[in-house]
């Protein structure tokens, strides 16, 4: 890769042109439909891009009260027009209301109770909605599914049905996620089920939001299908938010490593300044293979190396790779896709440090906007 050959690393290379891409085709959506578009910010922290972000979507959506704060501090509130924030979380506490009504648009409860609970502290300017579960999987991965078994995230029908209707006053709105890296013919049956269940609520309410797990941006991917969701949606309801966050920042980003040694045992294996278990866990988690520039299968090309990471722990392995040229110490490996649910989930396990960040700006400038050091380490401990 041409930036590669001065980069420090690790580092996380975001790449703006990416971005833009995602960004003019999320601004699309708005366009053709007039739903409101809102970046999840816990797939895609980077706050230095957050100006960019706001030329193109409607706001930010948060899973607590720090994200709510970044998006309050970095996110601008008008670019062309004014932008929101929304946040939704499991539970609040008490002093988390207190600061999410000063700086929130929109606060999603997850009950009942917990909207009762807090809405005496709510300033009346603040939108309330509920999330709820529809109770269609999608999807295999059960730990990315909210509508699994016993799952606690969104009331349930079972749980609306029978209540005293009163309760749902001040109520503006009903939210769903049940979706990860799906196609819109999913969201297509998430909403029948959606609205079949919960259609009979929605008179007198203001907005739905879909939640997130569009894949609205991958390669492929049936745009139309998703338009005709929102226009059916807004039968219902004036105002239609989505809040995707790998699709804002899908495919733009790299992490840079560099393979520190090579070892032999049975295969050969390099052993590289990027880690699975540190740098990007869903690897580990998913699991999932991601793909590297110029990198190929094992056995493919000539020379196949496992790629692991530089920690005590065994299965920091991020797979077996073919490369046409052997692997030597100095090399740089670029993985792909790692804007997203990289920076926000890393961790410093072993005292392994943070890869930096840089943005490879559109004109090909690459330019270096965070590096971290030991002190990032200590200042989480005691
Ligand atoms: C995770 C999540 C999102 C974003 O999901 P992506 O898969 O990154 O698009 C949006 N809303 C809620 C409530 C979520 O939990």
């Amino acid at each position: 890769m041409k930036f590669g050959a001065s980069l420090k690393t690790p580092c996380y290379v975001i790449d703006e042109s990416g971005l833009v891409l995602n960004l003019v085709k999320l601004r699309e959506l708005e366009n053709r439909t007039g739903c409101r578009v809102l970046l999840a910010q816990k797939a895609f922290s980077a706050f230095a891009m957050y100006p960019l972000i706001a030329e193109y979507i409607s706001g930010t959506t948060a899973s607590g009260l720090f994200e709510a704060r970044l998006a309050y501090e970095e996110f601008p509130k008008e670019v062309k027009t004014a932008k929101e924030i929304h946040v939704y979380s499991p539970a609040y506490t008490h002093d988390d209301i207190r600061e999410l009504g000063r700086i929130c648009d929109v606060v999603v409860f997850n009950t009942l109770e917990q909207w009762e609970i807090h809405k005496d502290s709510l300033p009346s300017n603040v939108s309330a909605g509920l999330r709820v579960n529809p109770e269609k999987s999608t999807q295999e991965h059960a730990i990315y599914d909210p509508c699994s078994p016993f799952s606690r995230l969104g009331t349930t029908i079972a749980n609306l049905q029978g209540k005293d209707s009163s309760r749902l006053k001040g109520i503006d709105g009903l939210h769903f996620h049940t979706l990860c890296e799906q196609d819109s013919d999913a969201l297509e049956s998430t909403l029948e089920a959606f609205l079949d269940k919960f259609g009979g609520f929605l008179s007198g309410m203001k907005w739905v939001n879909l939640g997130g797990g569009h894949h609205i941006t991958r390669e492929g991917y049936d745009f139309e299908r998703l338009v005709r969701c929102v226009e059916r949606v807004k039968k219902y309801v004036p105002l239609v938010y989505i809040e995707p966050g790998e699709a804002v920042a899908l495919n733009s980003g790299w992490l840079a490593a560099s393979v520190l040694d090579i070892v032999h045992n049975g295969m050969d294996i390099a052993i590289l300044d990027a880690s699975a278990a540190c740098h990007m866990p869903d690897v580990l988690e998913m699991p999932y293979r991601p793909q590297i520039v110029d990198a190929f299968p094992a056995g493919e090309k000539p020379f196949t190396f496992r790629l692991a990471g530089n920690t005590c722990l065994a299965g920091d392995v991020i797979g077996d790779y073919s490369f046409e040229n052997r692997l030597k110490v100095g090399d740089k490996i670029f993985f792909c896709d790692m804007a997203i649910y990289s920076m926000v989930k890393n961790n410093t396990f072993n005292g392994t440090p943070l890869p930096s960040i840089a943005v490879l700006r559109c004109n090909g400038d690459l330019e270096v906007i965070k590096e971290f050091g030991y002190e990032d380490f200590k200042n989480r401990l005691s």
